[in-house]
């Protein structure tokens, strides 16, 4: 089977400028040879530490920011390189949830035409079927057709999450990329729009790469998560192995920070010393090196590759 989104040695690096010349002083590794592929149907979580570089991946595998190095292919075809032109109606298949809904939004905008906006972009039928289509959009996403007249700051923030769902799903998108979708609700809200989504995916075959900082958060919707530390990805696995069976220390120390219900079930806490380093600098050989409680002299001059240790668990570490 094709995945939905395949990348492979993915990299970003942002030019560091100074002065008033803004000359290039330096380069910020923010993604830095990061491969995954997501199948049709699939969640994959991508989680990290904020600055870690997951929400510069989404983006960058979106194309709405421009690689440095790597390929990305959707539904398999290349579009790495594609101009404006080639690539809109690839734009199509591929669509993003921000974290903050009420950003997202124009606040000027009635909300039924803010989620017909991309239909209208698009030349997607006339104003009728459009304004049809977003009134069962609404209804499906659990708000009213007769909201579609509100403006942004009249809805709740689950309730403009709800509205950024509904314009993501507009164009019946293959794929789409959730950056920190629930991160800014509560408790309660994140649960409801996380079982919106998984139902979405159930009803329309969609495949999402979620973004968040919080394991427990991804736990609940990926079938996979993969975890980035530093620009790299660290550890892939099926969400049960990764959490029962954690390979990678850095994966070990987030999930210690998890909080867990049952006493019985809690995990002895592994705290991780000292400070994400600059992604200007990253340490070399494993980006982990400086806060590993299991380095060795290897572990600062030699990059860990990212191995298969079981059947569709990968971890880059000298010890596994
Ligand atoms: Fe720790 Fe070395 Fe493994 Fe990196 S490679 S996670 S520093 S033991």
């Amino acid at each position: 089977m094709t995945p939905v989104l395949e990348v492979r040695d993915l990299t970003k690096h942002f030019a560091v400028r100074k002065g008033l010349l803004r000359r290039a002083v330096g380069k910020v590794h923010a993604v830095d040879g990061v491969s995954f592929a997501i199948m049709p149907g699939e969640t994959l979580g991508l989680v990290g530490e904020s600055g870690c570089g997951k929400s510069t991946v989404g983006r960058t595998a979106m194309r709405l920011i421009e690689p440095t190095g790597g390929t990305i292919r959707l539904k398999g075809q290349d579009i790495t390189t594609l101009g404006r032109g080639a690539l809109r109606p690839h734009r199509r298949d591929m669509q993003i949830i921000f974290q903050d809904p009420y950003a997202s939004l124009n606040p000027r905008i009635p909300a039924g035409a803010i989620v017909g906006e991309p239909m209208r972009v698009h030349g997607l039928g006339d104003a009728q079927a459009r304004e049809e289509k977003v009134a069962a959009l609404f209804q499906r996403v659990g708000l009213r057709a007769a909201q579609m007249k509100n403006y942004p700051h009249e809805f709740s923030g689950g309730q403009r999450q709800r509205i950024g769902i509904a314009r993501a799903l507009a164009l019946d998108p293959a794929l789409i990329i959730g950056d920190e979708p629930v991160s800014a609700l509560d408790v309660s809200i994140q649960a409801q729009v996380i079982n919106l989504l998984k139902d979405l995916q159930q009803e329309r075959g969609l495949s999402y790469l979620f973004i968040a900082h919080d394991l427990a958060v991804v736990r609940h919707i990926s079938h996979r998560v993969a975890v980035m530390y530093l620009g790299r990805i660290v550890e892939v696995a099926e969400t049960k192995a990764l959490f029962a069976t954690p390979q990678h220390p850095y994966t070990e120390a987030l999930l210690a920070a998890v909080p867990v219900a049952d006493p019985r079930k809690r995990r002895p806490r592994r705290i991780i010393q000292g400070d994400v380093p600059s992604p200007i600098r990253p340490p070399p050989g494993c980006h982990f090196h400086t806060r590993c409680p299991y380095a060795e002299a290897r572990c600062r001059e030699v990059a860990p590759p990212l191995k298969q240790v079981a059947p569709g668990h990968s971890v880059a570490c000298h010890l596994r």
